[in-house]
């Protein structure tokens, strides 16, 4: 017998009791594994996430995990050859392991770079700013956004056994969500494999990340307010997480990345002698060929100008003939296997269903090869050549069958209204794309797609170079579409990771709110003390820590000496019948730049110290005019203290207040300086 997959469950390798079910080869039939959970006490496995992985998580701060999350794709990056092998097993060749394996590594860095560029070093994130509510300024809102103390269920479809588990562990890893994954059985072995190498890795946290090899029956029985399930695979499946009564009345919530019917449509400014018409056919042909065109964002539907039909068919024959069927590991393979014997029965069901009304142009659905099969055999690997079908505007089916294989459907169209409607008829996309080099096209087609699509690629000579494709989701970016794609939204860089935490509006004053949020709130109380702040390294710092500096009379002389010594010579610095006439300034102004960098010299304490440097400045206003011999005078406080988990400094960010005589506001921004942690320097 095979060895048994084992589920990775409260701090231990669980093998169930029974013999399991047999998982087969792809491409040979051959049994790999054998799989099977009986046993496994899930209600233990969601309550050592929520008592042993979530605290353990949590009491680290965003960039702490961020850390660890690139440490981790460090790890897997050593390990991907023991991976690949695996992959090819599923059916997948060794460019479609790339995807999934390289690919999924990608997003843990991509994460990673997330938690320590867009998060703070702490466990609460501050949503915007303060929010005045009363007119004396004692009372302010601040949304913020905290860790649930839940768990989050990762099921998992077939096609992306790495992929899927990764691009979803590293957000809710950032989010301080301990993950149960349940990956789909077919293609579970690789999945398997990653998590005991991040097991043996030490890296994460205890009860961070357990796996369950096995049935899910009775998971969400388990599940509880402030638990999330994020769930990727078919409609009808998702269609019964929904109405789970977890779900429905248990304040579980559910994410959810269905199939999706996805088109591409061909800008009707493309002719047969435009390099755009190629990328369109090279784009069609990547997504029906590309992991045997078992993937979620695909090209279901390609969507032509009527009159392009018959060129467009052609192209795409002719480059779909150039793919070659066969063994994933055999030399010159383009395309490997389906997943398994039955998704190429379930495939040949959809593609039967399609003929209703649409003919078959390019491929038959009974031949595994193209037209030859390359070193395998066709009976029990589960080949399936390239389908191309072709149908008319009033065809159904193309717009309601996903057929999950390498198979797509050609409609003609007449108008660009016509090409949008044909669009939303698939009722909710993942990914679309329009081929096009004409901007007004890309306008109008982008605009009505818009709300029927997660994401869309613009696709023309100029960013082809640089294109990722129809197909690939890009962490940086969300990924999730509307209606039939499930409504979902994944990935998408922070908006991932807010995604799974909750966010809540506080109220209260200055000093309560800088006190919740480790922010620095206006109005809250300052602190003047004897040693300038300049002198105080990031240890000593602390928020509130203010400079009020002397006043400095600003005079016409300073303001012609800045416009000459800059050359910023606008009539509003130098012409005063001009600036008479401006209805704002009524006269000579100083130059905004020149408040800023006074003020620069009224606060700075200019003796070598902790402060390293100004890196810049955040949300700079200029309020009130300053004119020849008005007086300013700047208050600088300390805002937000962030210590770099990697460096021997931090970043501190001062509230920077610039006022006249008459104590009106003049200039508001934030000052951002680099400081040592220590000083003088340890090392
Ligand atoms: P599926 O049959 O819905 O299975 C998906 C996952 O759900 C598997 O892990 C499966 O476990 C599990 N599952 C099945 N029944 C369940 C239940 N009653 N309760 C809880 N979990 C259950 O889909 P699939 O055939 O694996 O995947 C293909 C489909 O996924 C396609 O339609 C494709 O479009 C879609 N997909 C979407 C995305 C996306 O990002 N939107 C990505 C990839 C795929 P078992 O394997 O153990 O049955």
């Amino acid at each position: 017998m095979t060895r048994k997959l084992e589920s990775y469950a409260s701090g231990r390798w669980f093998a169930a009791e029974d013999d399991g079910r047999p998982l087969l080869d792809a491409s040979t039939g051959e049994e790999v594994f054998r799989f099977s959970a009986q046993g496994l006490d899930l209600g233990e496995m969601t309550a050592y996430a929520r008592t042993v992985g979530g605290p353990a998580l949590r009491a680290l701060t965003f960039h702490e995990r961020a850390g660890l999350l690139k440490a981790l794709g460090k790890h897997l990056i050593e390990h991907v050859a023991e991976f690949h092998e695996l992959s090819l097993r599923t059916g997948a060749t060794k460019g479609d392991g790339m995807g999934d394996i390289e690919g999924g590594i990608g997003t843990l860095f991509a994460s990673g770079s997330v938690g320590t560029r867009q998060l703070p070093n702490d466990t609460v994130y501050l949503d915007g700013d303060p929010i005045p509510l009363g007119k004396g300024g004692t009372f302010l809102g601040q949304h913020v956004f905290t860790s649930r103390p839940g768990v989050m269920v990762q099921i998992n479809a077939f096609n992306f056994p790495v992929w899927g588990m990764l691009e979803k562990l590293g957000p809710a890893f950032l989010a301080g969500l301990p993950t149960i994954v349940k990956p789909a059985a077919q293609t579970s072995y690789v999945t398997e494999a990653v998590v005991r190498s991040i097991v043996e890795s030490g890296l994460l946290p205890e009860g961070s990340l357990q796996l369950l090899m096995g049935s899910p029956a009775g998971l969400l029985d388990e599940l509880q307010v402030q638990d999330h399930v994020a769930f990727t695979g078919s409609a009808h499946t998702a269609g019964l997480l929904r109405n789970h009564a977890n779900v429905l009345h248990g304040g579980v919530t559910l994410g959810v990345e269905a199939d999706s019917l996805n088109c591409s449509i061909l800008g009707p400014d493309v002719t047969s002698d435009d390099p755009e018409l190629d990328l369109f056919v090279k784009g069609v042909v990547t997504e029906m060929t590309y992991k045997a065109g078992q993937k979620c964002t695909a090209i279901r539907r390609t969507l032509v100008p009527a009159p392009m039909v018959d060129t467009v068919i052609d192209a795409l024959t002719a480059r779909l003939a150039r793919t070659t069927v066969g063994h994933p590991a055999a030399e010159g393979v383009r395309m490997g296997a389906l997943v398994s014997l039955d998704q190429r029965e379930e495939v040949r069901k959809a593609i039967q269903s399609l003929r209703a009304s649409a003919e078959v142009v390019y491929g038959d659905p009974d031949r595994p090869g193209n037209p030859d099969l390359v070193e395998a055999d066709g009976e029990r690997g589960a080949f399936l050549g390239p389908v191309l079908l072709r149908a008319d505007a009033r065809a159904v089916e193309p717009h309601d069958v996903e057929a999950f294989g390498p198979v797509s459907t050609v409609i003609g169209y007449d108008s660009l209204d016509d090409a949008i409607a044909l669009a939303a008829r698939g009722k909710g996309s993942l990914a679309g794309s329009l081929v096009t080099h004409d901007p007004e096209v890309a306008r109008t087609v982008v605009l009505g797609l818009a709300p029927w699509h997660g994401r869309i690629l613009v696709l023309d000579r100029d960013d082809a170079g640089e294109s990722t494709g129809h197909g690939v989701p890009l962490p940086t970016l969300v990924h999730g579409g509307p209606g039939r794609a499930g409504g979902g939204e994944e990935m998408g860089g922070l908006r991932g990771v807010l995604h799974l935490m909750q966010r809540t509006a506080l109220q209260g004053s200055p000093d309560m709110l800088t006190a919740v949020t480790g922010r620095w709130t206006k109005g809250s109380t300052r602190a003047t003390g004897d040693v300038h702040p300049f002198r105080k390294s990031l240890a000593e710092l602390r928020i509130g820590d203010t400079i009020e500096s002397q006043p400095r009379r600003v005079t016409l002389d300073d303001i012609e000496h800045f416009a000459e010594f800059t050359g910023d010579t606008f009539y509003a610095h130098t012409d005063e019948e001009a600036a008479r006439q401006n209805p704002l300034f009524g006269g000579i102004v100083a130059h905004g730049y020149l408040v800023v960098s006074l003020a620069a010299g009224l606060f700075v304490d200019p003796d070598p110290g902790p402060v390293l440097a100004n890196f810049g400045v955040d949300n700079l206003r200029f309020l009130t005019p300053v004119k020849a011999d008005d007086t300013i005078a700047v208050t600088l406080t300390v805002k937000q203290i962030t210590p770099r988990t990697t460096a021997d400094y931090g970043e501190v960010r001062w509230d920077a207040l610039v006022t006249n005589a008459a104590g009106e506001p003049v200039a508001t921004y934030d000052v951002l300086t680099l400081v040592a942690k220590e000083w003088p320097a340890t090392t």
